[in-house]
């Protein structure tokens, strides 16, 4: 199905960093004040002691056995580690050997994929490679189960078109242990209500895309845990939601082809500028916020459609290989699927997602930060593109601190994985980043780490600027 496994450059990247990644039992980082992102509180002049990958203790003077390795936090800031709660890493056999450590240089200790080109065991053999410390690189989640009707948006997609496939589906889905499954564009209402009833019953979550057919409502009372993207929440705010879903469903049970049913969908921007209406996306809001439906928005997406591109020789562009640059330069099927009028209402459309967006916050729905960043999928950036997100939270209406809460607490609550809660305690894996600033003054901060600590091995900024010089290199 794919090429093997290809991980050539990570093991050079590895030989690089053998010295930093050396795993001490112990590490001592001194001099450093926490920041509690819950309540945007500071402990200053702390210490932290870190054992086998997890922190064992933290106190204002600390003293390490003499194996220990110190480090001077020379007054820095320490948060958690972030998350990108919505990636895909393996659409190419060489992509992980670029995001892995493209994640690490920004501060990405965890990500969940969501959708994957490659076979689930050779997922699962990477991440149990960066569990041992054999590969340097965030904690994963493998939660690309996605399910569509056939014959599928992408190659190798679950398929479903009926009740009983749904619950056959998810019984593999089970038996292959992905953490989710995720639910994709062109179910059918039956087929996803099924899909959902099944999910419940093997204990799994049900993430994904709200089917184009199917009612935010409806997917709400289903049960759905995380939504995918954001654009279905203005949808459901449009007085005329009942009515787009009921012109594409009318279009697909007359058999229109994908052309007619790509222009039904891209029409919707602009009824929905026309029909958004505050006092009915009030109710829709409180009724997700009180399902405590998570939403990992993507909204940095947007700039892919608007054309708002790094530069050829913008770093980030020359971190990643120099085959994709010029593949991402091409027209590309979402491009050209989008109408003139699309265009036109760009902006309107995205300063309205934004506008909903910080109304869902407002309203207690639980965000999850995130990018939809994949070889796959031109401009969002494997790390960067996760600090971008948090910036237009930002410029939202959030505070930094909202902002970062999105990308600490607020996933791993959701994920619910042990020993991590978001929290930087005894007892809770080392995923920490070290910053120059206190970032809930400012996000910039983030940009430029003093030091990142994914299960306890601690890349000082030496080692981040040397994963920086070899992605260069290999961009070359
Ligand atoms: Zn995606």
């Amino acid at each position: 199905m794919m090429k093997k496994l290809c991980l050539k450059a990570l093991t050079l990247t590895t030989a690089i960093l053998a010295g930093a990644l050396a795993s001490h039992a112990e590490t001592l980082l001194t001099d450093v004040t926490l920041v509690h992102i819950e309540d945007g509180s500071l402990s200053p002049d702390q210490s932290i002691l870190i054992r086998d990958g997890f922190i064992a203790e933290i106190a204002p003077d600390l003293t390490a056995s003499e194996t220990a390795d110190t480090i001077n936090g020379d007054g820095g800031f320490v948060i958690p580690g972030l998350w990108d709660s919505h990636v895909h890493i393996f659409s190419t056999a060489d992509e992980p050997d670029t995001a892995l450590p493209l994640y690490l240089l920004n501060g990405v200790t965890g990500i969940r994929d969501m959708g994957a080109l490659w076979p689930i065991a050779e997922q699962k053999a990477l991440q149990a490679r960066i569990a041992a410390g054999e590969v340097l690189g965030p904690r994963l989640i493998l939660a690309g189960a996605w399910v569509d009707a056939s014959p599928g948006s992408w190659p190798g997609m679950f398929l479903a078109d009926t009740p009983a496939q749904a619950k056959s589906v998810v019984g593999q889905i089970a038996q292959e242990e992905w953490a989710a499954v995720k639910s994709y564009s062109m179910l059918d209402e039956a087929t996803y209500l099924a899909l959902a009833d099944a999910a419940t019953a093997q204990g799994l979550p049900l993430v994904g895309h709200i089917p184009e057919r199917v009612a935010l409502a409806t997917a709400i009372s289903a049960g759905q845990a995380g939504m995918e993207h954001f654009g279905r929440i203005p949808m459901a705010c449009s007085r005329k939601e009942e009515q787009m879903l009921n012109d594409l469903r009318q279009a697909m049970n007359s058999g229109a082809d994908l052309t007619r049913i790509f222009e039904i969908m891209a029409a919707r921007n602009g009824i929905i500028l026309r029909t958004w209406d505050e006092n009915l996306c009030t109710g829709v809001l409180d009724t997700m916020a009180a399902a405590n439906l998570h939403v990992s928005p993507t909204l940095v997406v947007a700039d892919f459609y608007t054309g708002n591109w790094p530069s050829a020789d913008a770093p980030r562009m020359q971190m990643i290989p120099a085959a994709l640059r010029e593949a991402w330069g091409k027209p590309d099927f979402r491009l050209a699927a989008m109408t003139d009028e699309v265009r036109a209402l760009a902006q309107d459309s995205i300063a309205l997602d934004r506008k909903t967006f910080a109304m869902a916050h407002a309203a207690g729905v639980p965000i999850l930060a995130s990018t939809d960043a994949s070889f796959a999928n031109p401009y969002p950036f494997h790390g960067f593109s996760l600090l971008d997100e948090l910036d237009i939270y930002v410029e939202a209406g959030l505070s930094p601190r909202e902002a970062l809460f999105t990308a600490t607490l607020a996933p791993a609550r959701f994920f619910d994985l042990p020993d991590l809660d978001g929290t930087i305690a005894p007892g809770r894996h080392a995923d920490l980043v070290v910053l120059d600033t206190n970032p809930l003054v400012s996000l910039a901060t983030l940009r430029r780490p003093q030091a990142v600590i994914a299960a306890g091995r601690v890349l000082d900024r030496a080692a981040l600027d040397a994963l920086e010089e070899n992605l260069l290199n290999a961009g070359k």
